[in-house]
């Protein structure tokens, strides 16, 4: 279940990684998109080469609009077009949705494939990449079809990031940012930090059963605002504006101080996330917060803050406590 996690500058030690793991000899589908393979299929494929396997490339559209049973379809026609078998292997080359919709593919072909993760988005890095969950996006729901995969190896090269857009480097930084408050290693942890905390609590936790909900503060707000724009809003834009909410209750309930609250105001803002935004109909927010997934026993379930690296389950969090704490994010 658990994956070789290898984090270097440069793609120079991915065949050492692959021999590692027996990726020798073999018939490797880099899954990957039309943007990502530009700019870094080369040296993947010659790592993969460099092993006597035998590659080849099957390229998605990029963006959220690829999320879907279709692609995964295409990719299993591709894999049996190629006589792929168990023994072979799927590279995820690209941000969390080439890896979402690869891993879904791979644990899913024959019963499952081998599967190999290299993220190339900061939110692919710290977050989906880690943790073992693929999945895709069914009749407009988000994530609905999915699978547990653990990949054998995720490969991270950190220099990939310097041609990552402003906007997608902005969408990680909300999540790096929740990491580092989650485990008290400051506003602005590394990116090995992060991964080490996801690596650890996703290990205690690998069924997402309880443990593992801490990873969504900022989450439960952050869900219903992006089904309220239809997902015009980044992901980690709305986990950003869901942060401050949740902080703001923690606040108000007095766990935290008010400090607290400003100081997260700033980091987001600082890293280039809107902390505030206009909501003309808070209430649908509200009422959208109650058919988040993570729903228990009809309870929402929040992530509020004790402190810094304190983060507590709640699930008596009131409709009128979401509402006081979105006024801290209304425009
Ligand atoms: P995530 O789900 O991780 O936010 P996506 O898979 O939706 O990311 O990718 C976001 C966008 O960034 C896509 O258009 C993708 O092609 C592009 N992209 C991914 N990695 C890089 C990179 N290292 N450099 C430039 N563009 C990238
Ligand atoms: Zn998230």
């Amino acid at each position: 279940m658990s994956s070789v996690v290898i984090i270097k500058d440069s793609f120079d030690e991915l065949p050492k990684a692959l021999a590692f793991i027996a990726a020798s000899h073999r018939k490797v589908c880099i899954v990957t998109d039309e943007n990502v393979s530009k700019l870094y299929a080369e040296p993947v494929i010659s790592s993969v080469e460099a092993l006597e396997n035998h590659t080849f490339i099957y390229e998605i559209k990029p963006g959220e609009s690829s999320k879907n049973p279709e692609t995964v379809h295409c990719i299993y026609d591709f894999l049996i077009e190629n006589r792929f078998n168990r023994d072979d292997y799927v590279i995820a080359l690209g941000g969390g949705v080439v890896g979402d919709v690869a891993g879904f593919a791979a644990s899913t072909f024959k019963r499952g494939l081998h599967f190999i993760q290299v993220p190339t988005t900061l939110l692919a890095m710290i977050d989906s990449s880690i943790g073992g969950k693929t999945g895709v996006n069914y009749h407009g729901l988000k994530n609905v079809i999915g699978s547990f995969c653990f990949p054998k190896l995720i490969y991270i090269n950190k220099n990939v990031l310097s041609s990552l857009p402003e906007v997608e480097r902005a969408n990680g930084m909300a999540e790096l940012i929740k990491t580092g408050i989650l485990s008290s290693n400051g506003f602005n942890p590394e990116i090995e930090k992060c991964i080490d905390f996801k690596k650890l609590i996703t290990a205690e936790d690998p069924d997402d059963e309880h443990k593992r909900h801490i990873l969504n503060f900022g989450h439960t707000i952050g869900h219903a605002l992006e089904e309220y724009y239809g997902y015009a809003q980044k992901h980690g834009q709305c986990v950003a504006l869901g942060m401050i909410c949740a902080l703001d209750i923690s606040a108000s309930r007095g766990w935290i101080s008010s400090e607290l609250v400003d100081e997260l105001r700033d980091v987001l803002a600082q890293n280039g996330l809107k902390t505030c935004i206009r909501i003309p109909d808070p209430l649908k927010i509200s009422e959208l917060c109650h058919s988040d997934k993570k729903i228990q026993n009809n309870r929402i379930q929040f992530i509020l803050l004790k402190g810094m690296g304190n983060p507590v389950i709640a699930e008596d969090v009131t409709d009128e406590e979401i509402l006081k704490s979105l006024e801290a994010i209304n425009e």
